[in-house]
């Protein structure tokens, strides 16, 4: 091949920007079809920052410095009454969703990334592959990475009706800014990642950048995750049907929950939760919700088309991993390509070999914590209840 090779990299999110930055570093020409016309910066909250993350950064040569995350130092955990049952010395760094991605962001060129287009579907033959939007356009590359997520376009072609599963409960969330807080709660908190764990729930909270993406004391926000069950025939669904009575598959983001949802969760909090998590709760002015799910691919390969990121694999957030995978998907891709040359083929096949194993291994995983978090059982967990829990990497 004489010219650059072209990956055409379906979904702009945080998948879709690490595949791009690496592969730009191994010389490859790239650009992201996104269908959402708007930046996405607004999503998510804290992520846990994984070597995986800083590995692919390090391949791309994006340079952060120490300014990509907030440390902690201690895990605490509180019960009903605020009273610390359990302290120990676990340093690690958090970073939100919105500075990763205005950080790959900016180290792409403007023209590499295609706002406002929705994949359809591709066909391929001997010479490469070609990608259909809904607007009309259409894209021919060497290949096309699937990074469009849990309920991925991409994906429906290659392995249809394959929806992720619900597992059965939901993150409620919120981002409270650093100076809100009371400052007996903030007292508490300061420098730790802290847990209060329920009969059939579980919250954590931990430091991550302010909006503006600064770390400095005083700007920073605080980040907090509820575990909570949610029936899947009406709880999930009434949840999921925003203010404006739009219906969503598996998640509300900020500014859509309903003022009902929001008192009943404030009702909860403190009904269930130590004072310095209901002060966190009571503070938060709009949070937002995302139902757990499940998701495994036996296949992550289809000639020219991959999947990755969350279009292969739905990892429980305990896991702290699904961001680390993606980044490790995208960055193990550009590693191997670059040393193919020519055979592609060959190096997507050793790829998925390995990238299968260790999403196979993260999910299960995943499944066994948050259900014997949750005291659900399921039927992984039965399967394999003789099986000691293993910890992989920290939540
Ligand atoms: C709303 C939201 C909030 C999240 N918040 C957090 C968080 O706070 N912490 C954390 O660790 N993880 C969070 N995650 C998960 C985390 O972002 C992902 O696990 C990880 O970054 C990998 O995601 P992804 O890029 O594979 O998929 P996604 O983040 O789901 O991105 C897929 C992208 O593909 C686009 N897309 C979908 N279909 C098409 C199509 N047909 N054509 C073109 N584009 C398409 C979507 O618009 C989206 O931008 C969040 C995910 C979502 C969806």
């Amino acid at each position: 091949m004489n010219r650059k090779p072209r990956a055409l990299i379906i979904g702009g999110s945080l998948s879709g920007l690490f595949t791009a930055t690496t592969l730009r570093a191994i010389g490859w020409d790239v650009d992201i079809f996104e269908r959402s016309p708007n930046e996405l910066d607004s999503r998510g909250g804290g992520i846990v920052l994984q070597g995986d993350v800083l590995a692919a950064f390090d391949f791309a040569g994006i340079r952060t410095g120490s300014g990509l995350g907030v440390q902690s130092g201690d895990r605490i955990y509180l019960n009903r009454a605020d009273e610390v049952i359990s302290r120990t010395f676990m340093p690690q760094t958090q970073t939100s969703w919105n500075m990763l991605y205005a950080t790959m962001k900016a180290h792409l060129p403007a023209s590499v990334v295609h706002p406002g287009e929705r994949f359809v579907r591709f066909e391929q033959d001997a010479d490469g592959i070609t990608a259909h939007f809904a607007s009309g356009r259409v894209e021919r590359g060497d290949l096309l990475i699937g990074a469009d997520g849990a309920r991925s376009a991409v994906r429906e072609q290659v392995m249809p009706g394959r929806p992720p599963r619900y597992a059965g409960y939901v993150a409620w969330r919120g981002l409270v800014p650093e100076a809100d807080l009371p400052p007996a709660a903030a007292e508490v908190l300061a420098g730790t990642f802290a847990f209060q764990q329920g009969e059939d729930h579980l919250l954590l909270e931990y430091l991550v950048p302010g909006d503006n993406r600064s770390v400095q004391a005083g700007e920073r926000r605080w980040n907090w995750v509820w575990y909570r069950k949610a029936e899947p025939m009406q709880e999930l669904p009434s949840l999921m049907t925003d203010r404006f009575g739009a219906r969503h598959a598996f998640s509300l983001a900020p500014g859509l929950m309903k003022d009902e949802d929001i008192a009943r969760l404030r009702h909860a909090a403190s009904d269930q939760l130590a004072p310095t998590f209901q002060a966190l709760v009571h503070g938060t002015r709009e949070p937002f919700a995302q139902a757990i799910l499940d998701l495994q691919v036996e296949k992550m390969v289809f000639g020219r088309a991959v999947l990755l990121g969350d279009a292969a694999f739905v990892p429980r957030p305990h896991t702290a991993g699904s961001t680390a995978k993606a980044a490790a998907n995208a960055l193990a891709l550009a590693m191997i390509l670059k040393s193919a040359n020519t055979r592609i083929d060959l190096a997507l096949a050793s790829w998925q070999k390995l990238q299968l194993r260790e999403g196979l291994a993260m999910t299960a995983w995943g499944m066994r914590m948050g259900d014997q978090i949750m005291g659900l059982s399921h039927p992984l967990e039965r399967r394999r209840a003789s099986k000691p829990l293993k910890r992989r990497r920290r939540p």
